[in-house]
């Protein structure tokens, strides 16, 4: 006889259950079809946004089991999160996809032919630029001498499936760039503040203009309120009355340990109307379970 245990959702566990909601808020609409890079490249329903949610759904409501099929078309979403915001009914995809990802790994259930060698290199080599930035060395050596061309040209790679996969992904290494200054300083007659720039493992590699070019705005940018921070949250009113994706909420430092968080003052985020402003998605555990009826930041011009 089955038991029912609180908090379990048909084959979940109690512990960070995919929310029920959340998966219920898929219209199958297929809005978000074209976003998603495995849809496009496989042409699977399975692997793309919409049939995710259909097999975690159908896990939720005990169709089906977590197996390792299902994990397998979990395993190949890249989690770019693409999906979520081209979806006009809010499906909160990152939040299912990490919840349902982490009930298969407790649960011990891994993709068929889960090359976990690959992984554990991967995972050992990118994440760390000092190991990544002496292998890319090597390989702009392959590219840059010739020995490219001519593996490719001979087939040198036919034998090695995985390998000549691997060789026919490789994006062209860039020139090794010169190291950004540790401090660069702003310009201008309002500039304050100070504002840091994450790097990236893997950026500062394939793509250095990209981190040149941020601190080159960076410096111009002033910083207008450099002792306030903002919480992007969502509430219940969230695609009907407001703004799908979140809103935020400024916090005001009264001291160094005190903050006041008026919701009253909460306002939909910039990016929407001016591409001058970044427009991050808040994370599910900034959910409000009720309505916050509140407008818009109407900035005051000085
Ligand atoms: S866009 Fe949203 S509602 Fe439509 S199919 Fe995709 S996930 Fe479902
Ligand atoms: S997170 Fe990215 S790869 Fe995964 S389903 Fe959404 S768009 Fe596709």
């Amino acid at each position: 006889m089955s038991q029912t245990v609180p908090g379990a959702l048909g084959a979940f566990d109690a512990q960070d259950t995919p929310s029920m909601d959340g998966l219920r808020a898929c219209v199958h609409c297929g809005i978000c079809l074209p976003q998603c890079p495995t849809y496009r490249v496989l042409g699977e329903e399975m692997d793309s946004p919409r049939g995710r949610v259909y097999l975690m759904r159908a896990a939720a409501e005990d169709r089906i089991g977590l197996t390792p099929t299902m994990a397998r078309h979990l395993d190949l979403c890249l989690g770019c999160r693409a999906c979520e915001t081209a979806c006009p009914s809010g499906v909160p995809f990152g939040q299912l996809l990490e919840a349902t990802r982490g009930q298969l790994e407790r649960h011990g259930v891994v993709p068929p032919q889960r090359d976990s060698a690959t992984l554990r290199f991967l995972l050992d080599v990118f994440p760390y630029p000092n190991r990544l930035g002496p292998m890319l060395h090597g390989l702009r050596l392959y590219q840059w001498s010739g020995m490219q061309a001519m593996v490719r040209g001979l087939g040198l790679l036919a034998p090695f499936a995985k390998l000549r996969a691997m060789e026919a992904l490789l994006p062209p290494v860039p020139a090794s760039a010169a190291p950004l200054p540790t401090l660069v300083p702003a310009r201008g007659a309002r500039a304050r503040g100070r504002a840091g720039v994450l790097l990236g493992c893997a950026q500062r590699f394939f793509y250095p203009d990209v981190n040149a070019d941020t601190v080159r705005l960076l410096v111009y940018r002033p910083i207008e309120h450099p002792d306030q921070f903002f919480i992007p949250f969502r509430d219940s009113s969230n695609g009907d009355e407001t703004y799908e994706g979140g809103r935020y909420v400024h916090l005001d430092s009264l001291d160094t340990h005190k903050f006041i968080l008026d919701f009253n003052n909460s306002y939909n985020p910039y990016c929407a109307y001016d591409s001058t402003w970044i427009c991050p998605l808040p994370p599910p555990g900034n959910t409000l379970p009720f309505a916050v009826r509140a407008g818009m930041l109407a900035p005051k011009e000085h």
